[in-house]
């Protein structure tokens, strides 16, 4: 391997510019090209591919957001598209990529490896959705986050005696609304590896009124309900004063968090390692506070994600 495209792919996460940096700082100290490509997958197919210097990620490490741009490019699932951007990749001389991004985007790398190009997928998402890593870059931002605004929404509830409901992101993963739940010190969690069932919800809500609870905030993960009905079907059902807030995209920008960036780091370095040591096709996790690889195809088709049961247990205890 001599020549290494980056590209970043899908929802922008905290630390993405941080494993950037990483891949083309540790492939320049390996003495090899770095090349750029801007926009995800929609750039490689118009060929908008620039040679990255040591300065081109230099004041990036502390920004959120990718300075390479992301986009989502469904024209990617088309062979003849793909063809094309191997092509652009061929006329640059470069002869393995590297991708950030979510699930999505180890679909357009897994392609791109059955092709014969070889890719390494680096876990960028705040949804923590990824299977074969503990955690992906940008959750820990986006968790720090979310609890920021749980810290001061119960300021108002607690207030106001007030049952407020905070929807948080994660797509059909509850990792973010579990820790969120826990750090954040909310009494209810609903999350779509459990679901709810709305009885149940008021009933907990009801024993928790008899202990003594003033408020009570309620953490969900987003797709699962509209939180606005759900917010006056409380209301109406328990005669409290009940509001919903989304907390949407704010949960996705600003700096990423000295873990978020030694993640990034650590995985954008260790990409530039496996291709050195001929390793393509895979992507890369943390698992145990160790770096690990895996087969990208294995990882998208057969891989799970774990729950993390004894989390939500935890929860459920800590009402
Ligand atoms: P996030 O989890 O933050 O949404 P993601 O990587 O899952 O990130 P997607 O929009 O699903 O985001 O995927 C990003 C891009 O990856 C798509 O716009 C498309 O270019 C490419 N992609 C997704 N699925 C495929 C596929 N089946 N084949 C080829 N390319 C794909």
């Amino acid at each position: 391997v001599k020549k290494i495209g980056v590209l970043t792919s899908g929802g922008d996460a905290p630390g993405m510019n941080a494993a950037i940096r990483a891949v083309v700082r540790t492939g320049l100290s390996h003495d090899l090209e770095i090349y750029g490509v801007y926009d995800g997958y929609m750039g490689l197919h118009e060929d908008r591919i620039e040679k990255m210097k040591r300065y081109s990620v230099s004041d990036v490490v502390n920004r959120g957001g990718t300075f390479l741009g992301s986009a989502r490019f469904p024209e990617f699932k088309e062979e003849k598209v793909r063809e094309e951007a191997v092509e652009n990749m061929k006329k640059h001389g470069i002869d393995a990529l590297v991708v950030v991004g979510g699930d999505g985007s180890y679909m357009g790398a897994k392609k791109l490896t059955e092709m014969g190009f070889p890719c390494i997928g680096i876990p960028g998402t705040i949804d923590n959705d990824i299977a074969g890593t503990d955690y992906t870059i940008g959750f820990d931002t986006a968790l720090n986050t979310a609890i920021e605004a749980i810290d001061r929404i119960r300021d108002t509830s607690s207030s106001h005696n007030r049952i407020s409901i905070v929807e948080i992101m994660g797509r059909y993963c509850g990792d973010l609304a579990l820790q969120a739940a826990i750090a954040g010190g909310a009494e209810y969690v609903i999350i779509p590896e459990v679901g709810f069932n709305r009885a149940d919800l008021l009933k907990s809500l009801n024993e928790g009124k008899l202990k003594g609870k003033k408020h009570a905030i309620i953490v969900i993960t987003e797709h699962i309900t509209n939180v606005n009905e759900l917010a006056a079907g409380i209301e109406m059902a328990t005669e409290r004063e009940t509001r919903a807030t989304v907390l949407g995209h704010i949960q996705r920008g600003g700096a990423p968090t000295a873990r978020d960036r030694v993640l990034a780091s650590w995985m954008g370095g260790y990409a530039v390692e496996l291709l050195l040591e001929g390793k393509g096709g895979r992507c890369i996790g943390i698992q145990n506070n160790q770096l690990v690889h895996h087969d990208i195809i294995e990882c998208i088709e057969t891989m799970r994600r774990p729950f993390a049961q004894d989390l939500y247990t935890l929860q459920q205890r800590l009402f």
